[in-house]
């Protein structure tokens, strides 16, 4: 995966390595788009309606049961994206092989007491001898981001606090006003070489109208936006 990175990346330079940060949120640039679309194509959109189960005849999917009992049904000429997280795919397709080993990432939100020099320090700041990772600056608040966390999980929180205050002084030159972490335990699939190896094709099932999306399936990158975009594309482009 690696590879995978500095080939599309790196190597194929500037252009290709610039990193890109939303102008003003992920929604704004890439959820409130995708709505307007979807609604414009006619789409029904259901939130919080997770799928219970799937309904089969043969090797066909025939109905999604929603959580209130209801079943969607899904007309012979329908076809299916299942793009949910790896567990949540393997509860409705227990044959299906998933990751099933998991990293942390951490995120910590702090508040300086007045917004840096623009021209002076960048939105957006990697750090490779602190703690912190990725600092994205918005004014005086800064994003931190540390992937793989999982060896931080047993930190005290005041010595991780005091840690990436430490990251903080350096980068701005001042202490943090706040600074809120906050833990997602499951962000990533494990990039390991075993686990990497069950990562299923979008093809993977044997139901035939449906195939798997998500930055989990095998899309030759790690778990990241663009890899959960890929994923999508081979998914639509593997109905044919
Ligand atoms: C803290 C954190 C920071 C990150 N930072 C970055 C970053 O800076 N850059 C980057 O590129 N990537 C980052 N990532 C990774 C990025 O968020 C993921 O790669 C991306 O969101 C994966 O998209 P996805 O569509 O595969 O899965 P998800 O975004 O996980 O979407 C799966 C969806 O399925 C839904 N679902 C679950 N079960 C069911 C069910 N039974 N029925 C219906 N729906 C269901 C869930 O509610 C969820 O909305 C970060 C991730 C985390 C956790």
């Amino acid at each position: 995966m690696l590879s995978a990175v500095l080939r599309q990346g790196l190597l194929r330079g500037a252009a290709a390595a610039c990193p890109m940060v939303a102008r003003e949120s992920l929604s704004a640039s890439l959820i409130e788009p995708a709505l307007t679309y979807l609604a414009a194509q006619g789409a029904r959109l259901r939130f919080t309606t997770p799928v219970r189960g799937f309904h089969r005849v043969e090797e066909r999917l025939t109905g999604l049961r929603i959580g209130n009992g209801e079943i969607i049904p899904i007309t012979p000429r329908s076809r299916v994206i299942l793009a949910v997280p790896p567990s949540a795919a393997q509860r409705l397709l227990p044959e299906l092989t998933v990751p099933t080993e998991s990293r942390a990432i951490l995120n910590a939100h702090a508040v300086l007491p007045v917004p840096p020099d623009a021209g002076e320090t960048p939105e957006l700041l990697g750090l490779i001898d602190g703690t912190g990772e990725w600092f994205l600056r918005r004014g005086a608040r800064v994003a931190i981001t540390i992937s793989a966390a999982d060896s931080f999980r047993n930190w005290p929180e005041e010595k991780l606090g005091a840690a990436l205050q430490t990251d903080l002084l350096r980068l701005y030159g001042c202490a943090p006003e706040t600074l809120t972490l906050i833990w997602e335990k499951r962000a990533t699939f494990a990039a390991t070489p075993d686990q990497v190896a069950l990562r299923p094709k979008a093809r993977a099932s044997a139901l035939a109208n449906l195939r798997l999306a998500g930055d989990w399936t095998d899309t030759g990158l790690p778990a990241t936006l663009e890899g959960a975009i890929r994923s999508g594309i081979r998914a639509a482009e593997a109905w044919f």
